[in-house]
């Protein structure tokens, strides 16, 4: 019975090339002994990339094919620099790719969702076979394991729900006698299964949570996300300069800055995590020597400010058409079409006869929200530029330094959070100001 279980889980930017995988190969040599999962997503945009394939199909656009081919193209040139000429591997990958194929050939399902499922998720699969093809080449002996025989989710396409008592015991029969075996185990991030065997995926850079799930069901020691960054950091620093790393977060921390959009952890990997104490570690596969940063059950309060940002923000004000107070039975109603609809809100503040909302403005969720109840309410919806500040432990230096440039339409404090819903000033206004 093996107790010290390690999970890891390697992103796209880990594996986007050749020497990705390499360098992937060379942090997991010193733990050839240990039981290990490994969970992978897609090399680099890969996903991205198959979602344009699965917006040509549905549109019928005709270059559907002409998208996979490159596709397959990008992998094969990978494989190429990876292994000798007819290496097993190169059959595997043409054969994942057949199952694209195979749902092109036919009419587009009228369920988008359902059809997404189908083909986004396949650069797992693709991804897992490639490295743990190459691990298996280098001797780092590796099993391969279908996450769909694991994670079962009902069939709430692209965003699928785990059933958690079935991935469970898959857990407990299939992948921990693997484990037992020895060597690592290699699975893809991101995908599931529904009872009736189609594919689902769990949302968006889903595959941390993948690796949370195996983490809670195998009462792992550690999980560890390997990124480009060398840890949790104060802010994106791809938004922000003099951001800094955080050497120690607790649970809390991390569930409320990644709630509100920083990118570096999938929102709903660390309850799994903090359900069994778990210590997450967020480190570079750029450094891997570095110390990155540790999440578990601190409660360490004296934090930095930290800032998330996160884009593609809806702003919603909702008034009664008579002039009434916005009351109990508005409330009771209007939250359950919230549910109905699924909006994610970000943030609400109430007036007497006014209700304002930001929610996450995806697909077309938003203006079928607002159609369903402007019999009842008069509904502005403002989506233009709009993105939703996020500012833990703020300082007034802090909060001066995030308005510049912005005008906030909306603005709510607690003791450790302030939050604004802004959009850049226009230039225009901008050089007219400065003048
Ligand atoms: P993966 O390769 O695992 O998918 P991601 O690209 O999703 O990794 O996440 C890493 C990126 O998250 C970083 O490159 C960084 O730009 C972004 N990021 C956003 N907020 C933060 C933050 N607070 N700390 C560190 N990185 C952050
Ligand atoms: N490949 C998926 C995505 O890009 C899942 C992940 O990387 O976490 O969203
Ligand atoms: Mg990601």
């Amino acid at each position: 019975m093996i107790k010290e279980i390690k999970v890891f889980k390697f992103g796209g930017a880990s594996i986007k090339d050749a020497d990705g995988v390499r360098n992937v190969a060379k942090i997991l040599q010193p733990y050839a002994s240990s039981a290990l999962v490994i969970v992978v997503s897609a090399m680099g945009k890969i996903t991205d990339a198959l979602e344009k394939i699965v917006a040509a199909h549905e549109k019928q656009t005709g270059d559907a094919f002409l998208l996979l081919e490159e596709l397959k193209r990008r992998h094969y040139d990978i494989m190429e620099q990876l292994f000798e000429p007819g290496d097993p591997v190169f059959d595997e990958v043409n054969d994942t790719f057949v199952t694209i194929e195979w749902v092109l050939e036919d009419a587009p399902h009228p369920n988008y969702d359902f059809l997404y499922d189908q083909i986004v998720p396949v650069g797992e699969l693709v991804s897992s076979r490639i490295v743990a093809a190459y691990l298996n080449k280098i001797g780092l002996s590796t099993q391969w394991l279908d996450a769909r025989d694991i994670i079962k989710t009902d069939d709430n396409y692209r965003e699928g729900w785990v059933r958690w008592e079935e991935t469970q015991n898959a857990i407990d029969k299939i992948a921990r006698p693997m484990l037992e075996k020895g060597g690592f185990v290699l699975t893809q991030g991101f995908i599931g299964a529904t009872a009736e065997n189609f594919n689902t995926t769990l949302g968006r850079e889903g595959s941390d949570y993948t690796a949370a799930i195996f983490s809670f069901c195998l009462n792992a020691e550690s999980m560890t996300i390997w990124k480009d960054v060398p840890g949790v950091l104060t802010g994106d620093p791809r938004i922000f300069e003099n951001v800094t790393k955080l050497d120690r977060l607790s649970y809390r921390e991390a569930i409320e800055m990644t709630y509100y959009g920083a990118k570096v952890i999938h929102p709903k990997t660390i309850k799994p995590l903090q359900n069994k104490s778990i210590p997450l570690y967020v480190k570079s596969f750029v450094d891997p020597a570095g110390e990155g940063t540790y999440i578990g059950p601190d409660v360490d309060d004296h934090y930095p400010p930290m800032v998330a940002v996160e884009k593609g923000q809806a702003l919603l004000n909702i008034a009664t058409r008579d002039f009434s107070f916005v009351a109990e039975h508005h409330m009771g109603y209007l939250f359950t079409k919230i549910a109905e609809f699924r909006l994610q809100v970000n943030l609400m503040q109430n007036t007497a006869i006014s209700f304002a909302i930001c929610v996450n403005d995806i697909d077309d969720k938003v203006q079928l929200f607002a159609e369903s109840i402007k019999k009842d309410f008069k509904v502005t919806v403002d989506s233009e530029g709009l993105e939703l500040v996020t500012i833990r432990h703020y300082t007034p230096a802090a909060v001066k330094m995030l308005r510049r440039g912005k005008i906030v339409l909306v603005e709510e404090r607690t003791k450790n959070t302030l939050q604004m819903v802004s959009k850049e000033v226009p230039l225009m206004r901008r050089i007219s100001e400065q003048r």
